[in-house]
């Protein structure tokens, strides 16, 4: 899939991303939907549609020295039309290189202010000939169409159950972290949920980066504001280091149970990864977080975005990602679902003391036995390594059922998987002596 999406040239708006969500759409099935140029979107206008055909600058033999064909980074994305001879000097006013990475083509964009521009390797500038003539070609139109998104929503089953966004975007052409992979971990994501009985729903939204998401709070506006917390998917498939980009609730103190389910996720695997606070510069959780709508939006990342050299250039390539680092994103990811969907408080219905559990057949059998505890039993300062898990998940699980200390909770405190916790206390509710707050 990243593969075959990875050619596509894609843009804020344009055949690209259509093509794109039409083959997502073979993967699973979502609701593709078009808003006409000129929308006005809070303070913003959905742009005209950009679409390009063909772009080149040729010397005065006609040979093509930089060709769109070879790679669509060449072209600075929303480039007006234009084929006309100019000399070096004008020429070189429209040229991005990148100095540092003298082999790579930059990625440039000019949504908002209308011109054009072409990216090259340094080494491609510097075997220019600054006394040539160079022809100059972009065959592109940019013209009222429209915006495309793509949108698909999982309906929760339980009334108590909370609604979560899993949004992704899809306007950047030939890069593979950023973002295709998050476009393809998303539809992944989406297929492995979508037969499943679901406590809480979900909202998935694949749109072109800041305009896509402000149209989409803005036709959505009722619907946005019941959202109780999200993930952007994007740079899911590095060979480097997880990241972990915490919702805006990390700026005074707070955690959210995006951000707690995330970091348990990573923790329980014993992940090392960079824990990055909240910040403005970043992807669509900027939207998502300002006052009127304030959901709390985190990233699990695999070479998060600014952080590795690749970015935003003609190396983030299919080379530059894996499949397998992809996958592992995908079942971190699907671990945090998990634990969305078990989590919940149990109240005690013996809090007068310990039960005795020998008298119902619940004292473990496997008593005495060295048992590698939950392995994010290190971070928290307990002990990883438990005598006798089984009864410990059992005496934490009782000891921490007040009807409102939820299962997250426990994990981070004690270090044994929710999944663990969760199944000891449906037990425990099997035998009358908890009952849970909250369906499921
Ligand atoms: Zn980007």
């Amino acid at each position: 899939m990243l593969r075959e999406l990875f050619p596509i040239c894609r843009s804020i708006t344009g055949d690209g991303v259509r093509q794109t969500l039409r083959r997502l759409a073979e993967t699973t099935p979502l609701d593709i939907h078009e808003v006409p140029s000129g929308t006005q979107v809070f303070d913003w206008q959905v742009p005209d549609e950009w679409n390009i055909r063909d772009a080149y600058i040729a010397d005065s033999g006609g040979r093509r020295i930089i060709d769109f064909r070879r790679s669509n980074l060449h072209v600075v994305s929303y480039s007006e039309p234009i084929d006309r001879e100019m000399d070096f000097p004008e020429l070189r006013e429209h040229l991005h290189t990148l100095p540092a990475m003298p082999d790579a083509i930059p990625y440039r964009t000019r949504y908002y202010s209308r011109g054009w521009g072409f990216c090259l390797s340094q080494n491609q500038c510097d075997a220019m000939d600054p006394a040539e003539r160079y022809r100059v070609v972009i065959d592109s139109t940019l013209a009222p169409g429209s915006l495309s998104y793509g949108e698909r929503r999982l309906s929760g089953h339980d009334g108590d159950g909370g609604e979560y966004l899993i949004s992704t975007y899809c306007c950047h052409p030939s890069l593979a972290n950023d973002n295709l992979s998050g476009v393809v971990l998303w539809t992944l994501l989406l297929r492995a949920l979508e037969g499943r009985r679901l406590r809480h729903s979900y909202r998935f939204i694949v749109i072109p980066e800041t305009i896509g998401a402000i149209t989409y709070l803005a036709r959505n506006a009722d619907a946005c504001l019941g959202i109780s917390g999200g993930y952007v998917l994007t740079c899911v498939a590095g060979p480097g280091p997880f990241a972990y980009k915490r919702s805006f609730t990390s700026l005074t103190g707070g955690q959210s149970m995006v951000d707690r389910a995330a970091l348990l996720s990573l923790r329980e695997r014993n992940l090392e990864f960079i824990d990055h606070p909240f910040d403005i510069n970043g992807s669509d959780e900027r939207q998502y977080s300002q006052p009127h709508w304030r959901i709390p939006v985190g990233s699990i990342c695999k070479d998060k975005y600014y952080d590795y050299h690749e970015y935003h250039t003609s190396a983030d390539n299919l080379d530059f990602v894996s499949a397998e680092s992809l996958a592992d994103t995908l079942e971190i990811y699907l671990s945090v679902i998990e634990k969305l969907e078990l989590n919940c408080a149990y109240r005690s219905l013996m809090p007068y003391c310990e039960p005795m559990l020998g008298r119902r057949n619940m004292y473990p059998s496997t008593g005495g036995a060295m048992h590698q505890g939950a392995a994010a039993g290190s971070h928290t300062g307990l002990q990883a390594v438990r005598m006798r898990p089984e009864l410990e998940s059992i005496l934490w699980t009782m000891q921490a059922a007040d009807g409102s200390t939820d299962l997250m909770a426990l994990a981070e405190r004690t270090g044994f998987a929710v999944r663990q916790l969760a199944a000891t206390a449906e037990r425990l509710v099997e035998h009358g002596l908890l009952e849970r707050i909250g369906g499921r």
